[in-house]
């Protein structure tokens, strides 16, 4: 198939076109516009495919979840937020934490049209899979069983993950305690907790030798700590959510409060203020959107989690217009740096892999439409959970078509 129209390339936008290779889906060759085009991209931008390294899928061998959400329903919504690939944590009723539980875990993804990676669970007393996968460190109390009651017991678990990939949910259990008592769920989990888990999450990164990730980054006191971690070569990136981005504690109402909860909580406006600029200068790495779905029923009584997929496009928009993202900004965190942090475990047939409009990657696109606004409804969402923390509100941009691997999948 032929795209052509505006090309968002890592360091500039131009006129071109791409040519995708029916039979590998692999991009063939980028070049010259000549007026023959398989989508209508007028008032959109192409970009290479969207990735979000973090989503909460919820199937699992036991099918325990799936009444929230399956690999169906949010590939589904992905391909509506012009997602064309995930990574999906592991902290299901049945948790991949060894090959065997992993391998059966990934025989369920095949019905995705995205691609899926998973993370395998690190807990109390697990080891390294023989598989050279990504990894996931709940440190405190979060959705699931996979977590750590000490930080001697964590450490003393992940020095047998020397070298390997481990993302890291930095939320201090001891300070999260101490603070068990307070009135709402934003002084329950403080910013203490997650400044606090992150000095040690990176002296785990550096003293283990870990390629770390720390997940839904949401505090602007951690923010020197990682940026001095990374200056003295500490192999560690971070990630942000749309929540953290969009929403803070000062937006909360005793209507909305309970749908916009979610762990790591919503922060201080400086926070967000913070995580936005962080972003756009590169501090922070990517837009990851922890796609965590709960039914109506669950989120009324208390249940921490948002969903996001269906809206990672329009959300994109939204950077761009309100908060002057370029359009070579939204490739890097939207795009590139996603498709970075899953390229070493993808299958031979995905070539380069993800992230970039050029010859052998994967021919995956998001084309974002600048010019027509996407209003949010509850009745508009692909994912099975049925709703969304952008009801009501209107982002500016909308996904006019995601393609993966050379074929199109209707946005709308
Ligand atoms: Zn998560």
């Amino acid at each position: 198939m032929r795209v052509e129209g505006m090309i968002v390339g890592e360091e500039r936008t131009f006129e071109g076109a791409v040519e995708i290779d029916d039979a590998t889906g692999l991009i063939v060759s980028v070049g010259e516009a000549t007026g023959k085009s398989d989508i209508d991209t007028r008032g959109c931008l192409i970009f290479a495919g969207f990735g979000d390294i973090h989503i909460h899928a919820r199937e699992d061998a036991s099918g325990l979840q799936t009444y929230k959400e399956d690999f169906v329903t949010a590939s589904a919504a992905a391909v509506h937020g012009g997602v064309v690939q995930v990574a999906d944590m592991p902290n299901n009723p049945t948790a991949p934490v060894n090959d065997a539980l992993y391998a059966e875990k990934e025989k369920l993804t095949a019905k995705s049209d995205v691609h899926i990676t998973l993370y395998a669970g690190i807990g109390p007393g697990t080891e390294p899979l023989q598989r050279h996968v990504p990894y996931k460190a709940y440190m405190g109390p979060s959705v699931g069983d996979l977590f750590f009651t000490s930080a001697a017991q964590l450490e003393e678990t992940i020095s047998k993950y020397r070298g390997r990939n481990v993302s890291f949910h930095c939320e201090d259990p001891e300070i999260m305690d101490a603070h068990a008592g307070e009135a709402t769920h934003e002084q329950r989990r403080p910013a203490a907790a997650e400044i606090s888990a992150t000095e040690f999450a990176l002296m785990l990164i550096e003293k283990y030798e870990l390629q770390g990730k720390l997940c839904h980054y949401s505090t602007k006191g951690g923010l020197p700590k990682i940026l001095a971690a990374k200056a003295r070569g500490v192999r560690v990136t971070a990630e942000v959510t749309p929540h953290h981005l969009f929403f803070d504690d000062s937006m909360l109402t005793e209507e909305n409060h309970l749908w916009l909860q979610m762990n790591p909580p919503l922060r201080a406006p400086e926070d967000r203020m913070a995580m936005i600029e962080a972003l756009r200068r590169g501090d922070i790495d990517y837009v990851a959107s922890d796609h965590a779905p709960h039914s109506h029923e669950e989120k009324l009584k208390g249940a921490s989690g948002v969903p996001h997929l269906d809206t990672m496009g329009a959300f994109a928009a939204w950077l761009m217009k309100e908060h002057a993202f370029t359009a070579q900004d939204v490739a890097r965190v939207f795009a590139a740096k996603p498709g970075e942090f899953v390229r070493e475990f993808l299958p031979p047939a995905f070539g380069e892999g993800f992230g970039k409009i050029a010859p052998g990657y994967v021919g995956s696109l998001t084309i974002l439409d600048l010019k027509t606004p996407y209003a949010v409804t509850r009745e508009s969402v692909k994912t099975k959970c049925a709703w969304s923390p952008f009801e009501g509100f209107v982002l500016p941009g909308s996904v006019r078509a995601t393609v993966l691997r050379g074929k199109v999948f209707a946005a709308a």
